[in-house]
Formats: structure tokens, C-alpha cells, sequence
């Protein structure tokens, strides 16, 4: 996803029926420019320096309106951590057991081969894999 302007995020989120706030924009701005796949608290961590009277609970509810306005999407990577994608097109993860990262991986998944699915409406598809990325050794 191209990196978008505070205007373009804003006008997006109007779009979206989210009231436009300065916190809200820009969570959604590092959210596209940073396809880290980050926790509620990472964003936190990440904009606090920044965005000083940002709170860990505007953060929660802002991740929490998102996913329910549909413009981004939550993961299950393990346990009960949420991370948080921006990117809708269909693409599957790879999380790194050494590093702890998070990859987007392109998937081409021809799921009306897929047997079991017939009669069934596909709403979102998650695909992880895990592993050791190329950069790293350690098993
Ligand atoms: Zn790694
Ligand atoms: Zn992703």
C-alpha cells in the first residue's frame, strides 16, 4: 500500500464515518507506512513520543473502531496478541520464531479448488506460517 498524505488519511477516514481526529490520522498513517504488523501497544510505544497526549486507551478504542469500520484488520499470530494490518489485499504472514517479525507473504490461493468450501462464503482468509526468516539462523 502507497504511503498517504495527512489530507488523504483524513478524507479516508471521513469516508470511512470516523471523525477525522489528528490521533486517529495518524495511527492510520503509520499503520500504512509501517507494515510491521504492530500490537495495540507497539503503536502505542511507536507515536507516544510523538503525540504526547496520546493515551494507551485512545489507542485501544481507536484499533477497535477501525477494525470495526473495516479499515484494518486484525491477527492472531499467537496466543492472545492482536496485531493489526492495514492491507486488505490477499496476502498471508510468516512470523519469524527468531526475530519475533511479522512478513507479508504473497499468497495465490485458488480456493474453488478447495472441495470442502463448496456452498461456503469465504469473509476473510488468515494464512499464517512460521519459521526462521533469511536473515536470521537460529533454529
Ligand atoms: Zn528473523
Ligand atoms: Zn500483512
Amino acid at each position: 500500500m502507497i504511503s498517504k498524505n495527512m489530507a488523504c488519511i483524513k478524507s479516508f477516514l471521513i469516508e470511512n464515518d470516523i471523525k477525522p481526529s489528528i490521533q486517529r490520522a495518524r495511527i492510520y498513517q503509520f499503520l500504512v507506512d509501517n507494515p510491521i504488523h504492530p500490537t495495540a501497544d507497539e503503536i502505542y510505544n511507536q507515536l507516544n513520543p510523538e503525540l504526547i497526549t496520546l493515551s494507551k486507551t485512545t489507542v485501544y478504542n481507536t484499533m477497535h473502531l477501525f477494525v470495526e469500520k473495516g479499515i484494518v484488520q486484525p491477527i492472531h499470530v499467537e496466543g492472545n496478541e492482536v496485531r493489526y494490518d492495514a492491507d486488505f489485499s490477499q496476502h498471508g504472514h510468516f512470523k519469524c520464531d527468531c526475530c519475533g517479525k511479522v512478513f507479508d507473504i504473497n499468497i495465490d490461493l485458488n480456493t474453488s479448488s478447495i472441495t470442502q468450501l463448496k456452498g461456503f462464503k469465504i469473509k476473510s482468509i488468515q494464512m499464517l506460517m512460521s519459521g526462521t526468516c533469511e536473515k536470521c539462523s537460529c533454529q
